[in-house]
């Protein structure tokens, strides 16, 4: 796979994570980037930047671009999935708040756990009954299942194609569900898609 030229997410994708946060549903999709350098692997350490009193974790179901996506419909868009896998869309929340917008927040790097590997769509059957859970230190934070995502994965990657074109090996993270949590140092997050697999980091500070 190619490695990604961006990695789109949709904040408040499903209304347990908006309403813990006392946020309305958005009307359509909200989109927002991470950098590509915020990238780590399974295993790799989750680093918490010293600027941060509040880092939290966002476990979710990550789709990989496989083709070219551009202006699509949603029965086009899944033509161009490679597959999928587990994501973890770690956030200063505290900067989120304060900085207004949220480049600095979700783009530290380390900030974007992704693995352990990819799943081809094609193996997976119906993405409605794909679900996410993540654990820290053992323990369940959060369980969504996409069924109850706002927008659903072809709604997501056709808007997202009106407005930049997705390449191959891109990845869109497609939401978190309910009970965000925070990280410190000694933790260790799992993501995990039982079809996929655990994404596992340990949690460091700088
Ligand atoms: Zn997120």
């Amino acid at each position: 796979m190619p490695a990604p030229t961006k990695i789109v997410c949709v904040g408040r994708n499903y209304a347990d994570h908006a309403k813990e946060l006392g946020n309305p549903m958005p009307k359509e999709p909200l989109i927002f980037l991470k950098p590509p350098s915020a990238l780590i692997r399974d295993g790799e350490p989750i680093v918490l930047p010293g600027v941060s009193q509040r880092v939290e974790h966002e476990g979710e179901i990550a789709v990989v671009i496989g083709a070219r996506l551009s202006r699509v419909s949603e029965r086009q868009a899944l033509e161009g999935v490679a597959g999928i896998t587990c994501a973890n869309d770690v956030t200063a929340r505290d900067l989120q708040k304060s900085d207004g917008q949220w480049t600095r927040a979700k783009g530290f790097d380390t900030f974007c756990p992704v693995g352990p590997r990819v799943v081809p769509i094609g193996k997976l059957g119906d993405l409605g009954k794909l679900e996410v859970r993540c654990r820290v230190n053992g323990q369940e934070r959060q369980h969504g299942r996409a069924a109850d995502m706002a927008f659903p994965i072809p709604t997501v990657l056709s808007y997202i194609s009106q407005v930049m074109t997705l390449e191959p090996g891109d990845l869109v993270l497609t939401g978190t569900p309910a009970g965000i949590g925070q990280l410190v140092a000694g933790d260790v997050v799992e993501v995990e898609i039982p079809q996929v697999g655990v994404l596992r980091n340990p949690v460091v500070s700088r």
